[in-house]
């Protein structure tokens, strides 16, 4: 018998506080037009070598872009997001979403998976234990009951998909070149939001730039350097390296 999982959001809205929100272009874009700080989140990975997930082929090949790195090539994955290391700036005292009908759309999809490979686990969400109880189906086995939820987890990934070679000029346009490994970690930025929106107004195109790789493991930039790859293990001083 296949397992219905159902969901009903008590509006808790612990899911708005702590959490970097990812953004699609266009939402980047707004979220610095109204004042806000974006992070910016990049790892990387050779195609059919280090960090790429072999099982997730297709879908890390789709949402990624090729860069120059040494004399050889990486694909790196960009990630725009929210920065919100306490509350959200948009929670208002009520914790309630003050952008509500504008808000993003993974504000919109949350707490599904965006990414097809990961499986839905209510234990390593926020929301309490009463909103798993409550509400209308959200999961029949692994297959979405709302089609309009649906519909917006297909957009964010169509999103993910449009937007990497726009998301990349504009790192290369602002100096954001150093990636981690996926698997590794992630090279976190936090940019001048002047500079980033000026970017995202008119994105330049791809410069052909050199692309680097923070990697902290001796044997593991030992093999990336097999590749042709450039890599780093100097303490960063424009981005932080969170290692996994
Ligand atoms: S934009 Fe709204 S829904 Fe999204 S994290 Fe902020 S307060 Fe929550
Ligand atoms: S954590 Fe879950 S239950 Fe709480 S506001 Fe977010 S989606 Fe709703």
């Amino acid at each position: 018998m296949t397992a219905t999982l159902r969901f009903g959001c008590t509006g808790c809205g612990k899911c708005c506080s702590g959490h970097h929100v990812p953004l699609t272009l266009a939402e980047a874009g707004r979220w610095a037009h109204d004042g806000g700080q974006v992070v910016v989140l990049i790892e990387a990975f050779v195609t059919d070598g280090p960090g790429m997930p072999v099982e997730q082929r297709e879908h890390v090949l789709r949402r990624s872009y090729p860069v120059a790195c040494g004399n050889g090539q990486a694909r790196v994955s960009v990630t725009f997001a929210a920065f919100n290391p306490g509350r959200c700036r948009n929670l208002d005292d009520n914790d309630r979403c003050s952008i509500y009908e504008q808000r993003p759309l993974v504000c919109r999809i949350y707490p599904v998976e965006i990414n097809p490979h990961l499986p839905l686990r209510p234990e390593a969400k926020d929301c309490p234990p009463e909103a798993w109880q409550q509400g209308p189906a959200l999961l029949h086995g692994t297959q979405l009951v709302d089609a309009g939820l649906e519909a917006l987890v297909q957009a964010s990934r169509q999103a993910d998909r449009e937007d990497i070679a726009a998301k990349v000029a504009v790192c290369q346009a602002l100096g954001m070149t150093t990636s981690a490994l996926k698997g590794n970690g992630f090279t976190a930025y936090l940019p001048d939001m002047g500079a980033f929106a000026g970017a995202l107004a008119q994105v330049p195109d791809d410069d052909g730039t050199q692309w680097t790789l923070h990697v902290e493991d001796e044997t593991l930039a030992a093999g990336l350097q097999g590749h042709g790859l450039h890599t780093t293990n100097e303490p960063p001083v424009y981005y932080a390296f969170i290692g996994f």
